[in-house]
């Protein structure tokens, strides 16, 4: 439960559980196309778009750093084949056949009918498997079986006919992971964690029979283990280990992890990835129970990763973890961005426009962590979360913390990915648009710099008053939010900050007003139904805010509604009276958490947040339609090539950006086919 996950109508709608002090920036605030040479979508097909990613600050790591990265990217690839096999019995096989067609095949690619096979080849490329990686619902081919079957035998592809006779049978296995207990929740599921006559109660039964109950720290029971009846008719957990199943894969991915340990950064982080190696090779959970606490104390270098059997989502009964990997590199400017902020963090504090009683005396800054990815495999790959919150035991959490780090470049590269024709068509000149384009992706970034740093940080209660959740109740994280947000607008047009030398200008935080009450009054409308009110936090926090400032600025014409060729604007007219408004609103909702003043708050998000205007809505999905954007966005993964001398030692590591998915899609193929 501690990964948040991505999913893009148009622009990135980030979505995050906000738990704890990680919590949800981005996504709509503002972001831009770049004004580099970089492409980030390569290409769209049925629902998906294949995005780009940079990984930025690669080169300033050292050698060793790099081979650090290097070793853990190849070992995060050589356990890809695993997450294919979990997702489906039969994915292997067709896998593989659909790559001995692309391949081989020599007829005419021309053809209607070969394009639409190759949509489909990229698409359980895309899932690592047959069925849709969001929705779980297998693929229906839009071409015939004939066809099909012309083209296995043309390219000479190995593929049973029992397993084609399932590909064009939509009744077969039609869900990969089914949550309706009619049908039953193993034997409606089609994912490979389960012999297909195993139910539900008999795995149950079978899990209360060996656990201890009365162990406060219990292993991640079935967490790397297929469940299959044996021959005597009983349940028998078959292990994911190096002599085990999936041993082939596994082995190859010990072999890079030892090459990791001799590159480690530190102690502590060497120390883990042992125990890691210790885990691949018996299986034991203790192990993996020793590891997670060793990698959650590993929180010094620049380097870190995620590899293993982690979340166990794809399992409808939440025992068996899928495999995963993610590679990450410290993200050297954002950590500077921060450091910077919060180096004055009592200035802001003492400057603020809140009550002098509810200023804290000695604020100290939020740390909030983002890393640069550097590589993907299993289920992260190519779609990917853009943040990681582990380790998932409660005990471990509890006991030795946890490590929450958002994705930067991941967030940075889906942000790029939407953009340019939303722009275009929510802002009214082109004027606005170049400023957004050339300042916005930094007006973005110092925006969740200081909505972190500083506006958590920030304010105090008045003495006897009780938590925010107390006295707040339900509105309590859409005001902590808009509070945060407000904390961040307040301070984005602030000279303070060019003086600190984190912004040229304020351009940046023009363009940064520009998109936060564009998307807050309409961009973001486009996620909701029609109909539908505002229920999400963050969302709710953004209407709230914009529409508060546009109606109390009404009289002076602060923003101001444009209707123009049939299409409505709101146009920022006074930067500097907008700063104010923002200010103002930032003293009321401090005011109402240091005083827990719920009728105020209530109101505040009732009357501003909840409803939506539905001509503007209906108006917004239309737009939006027209922009023909793939809702669902994965990514092609740089390459990492190491550099040799003479005597075959690695004296460099460079980074590659290929764009050609399908082109990756059978490297993998040929590179990391273990199992
Ligand atoms: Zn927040």
């Amino acid at each position: 439960m501690k990964k948040f996950l991505v999913l893009i109508f148009l622009l990135p709608a980030i979505m995050w559980a906000c738990q704890d002090v990680k919590d949800s920036e981005g996504g709509d605030s503002a972001s831009t196309t770049s004004t580099e040479d970089f492409k980030y979508v390569t290409e769209q097909f049925a629902d998906l778009k294949i995005i780009r990613y940079k990984v930025p600050g690669f080169d300033k790591l050292s050698l060793d750093q790099k081979k650090l990265v290097y070793y853990l990217t190849q070992a995060g690839m050589s356990g890809r084949d695993i997450t294919w096999d979990q997702n489906y019995r039969h994915n292997l096989e067709v896998r593989k056949a659909l790559e001995q067609i692309v391949n081989n095949y020599e007829g005419d690619r021309n053809t209607e009918d070969w394009t639409n096979f190759m949509t489909y080849v990229k698409r359980i490329w895309f899932s690592n498997g047959i069925h849709h990686h969001y929705a779980k619902n297998k693929f229906n081919p839009e071409f015939s079986r004939e066809y099909f079957d012309g083209l296995v035998e043309a390219a000479s592809a190995t593929i049973s006919t029992e397993v084609v006779d399932i590909l064009f049978d939509p009744s077969v296995d039609a869900k990969m992971v089914n949550l309706d207990t009619e049908k039953g929740l193993l034997k409606g599921s089609a994912t490979n964690y389960y012999d297909p006559d195993i139910t539900e109660p008999e795995v149950v039964a079978y899990y209360q029979s060996i656990m201890d109950k009365n162990d406060p720290e219990p292993i991640s029971y079935g967490l790397n283990s297929k469940m299959i009846r044996n021959e005597k008719g009983e349940l028998e957990e078959v292990v994911w280990k190096a002599d085990g199943l999936y041993g082939g894969a596994i082995s190859e991915v010990i072999g890079w992890l030892k090459k990791a340990t001799e590159v480690a950064e530190n102690e502590p982080q060497r120390k883990a990835l042992e125990l890691l190696i210790e885990f691949y090779k018996t299986g034991d959970l203790n192990t993996w129970d020793e590891y997670n606490i060793a990698w959650v104390q590993a929180t010094e270098g620049d380097i870190d990763y995620i590899n293993g059997f982690i979340e166990v989502y794809d399992d409808p009964i939440g025992y068996r973890g899928y495999y995963e990997s993610v590679i990450q590199i410290n993200d050297f400017d954002a950590s500077e961005r921060m450091a910077t902020l919060a180096a004055d963090v009592q200035w802001f504090e003492d400057n603020s426009t809140i009550q002098d009683d509810h200023k804290k005396k000695d604020v100290v800054g939020v740390s909030y962590k983002v890393v640069n990815v550097a590589g993907e495999a299993g289920a992260s790959s190519p779609s990917t979360p853009i943040g990681v919150n582990l380790p998932n035991a409660n005990w471990i959490r509890a006991k030795h913390g946890s490590k929450s780090v958002s994705l930067g470049n991941i967030v940075e590269a889906y942000s790029n990915a939407g953009s340019s024709g939303l722009y275009d068509e929510f802002f009214i000149s082109d004027e606005i648009v170049s400023r957004i384009k050339e300042h916005g992706n930094l007006g973005s970034k110092l925006h969740t710099a200081l909505h972190e740093v500083i506006g958590h940080a920030s304010g105090q209660l008045e003495p006897g008053v009780g938590t925010p959740k107390e006295t707040l109740k339900n509105y309590s994280s859409a005001l902590e939010e808009g509070r945060a947000d407000l904390v961040a607008l307040y301070y984005v047009m602030d000279p303070k900050l060019i003086e600190l030398g984190v912004m040229p200008n304020l351009e940046v935080g023009k363009a940064e007003y520009d998109t936060y009450i564009t998307n807050g009054l309409m961009m973001q409308l486009r996620r909701l139904n029609p109909g539908e009110d505002i229920e999400e936090s963050h969302m709710r926090n953004r209407q709230m805010v914009a529409s508060w400032v546009y109606e109390k600025g009404k009289e002076e014409n602060v923003i101001e509604r444009v209707e123009q060729d049939g299409k409505t604007y709101f146009v920022v007219n006074d930067y500097e009276k907008l700063r104010v408004l923002f200010g103002q609103l930032l003293r009321e909702v401090q005011r109402v958490k240091s005083m827990g003043d719920y009728e105020a708050g209530k109101n505040l998000i009732e009357n501003y947040g909840v409803k939506v205007d539905q001509e503007i809505h209906a108006e917004v999905l239309k737009r939006a339609e027209s922009l023909n954007s793939a809702p669902y966005g994965g990514f092609i993964n740089p390459v990492l090539v190491p550099v040799t001398n003479d005597a075959g030692e690695i004296t460099d590591v460079k980074v590659e950006y290929p764009d050609d998915f399908t082109q990756q899609m059978l490297d993998y193929g040929e590179k990391y086919s273990f199992l």
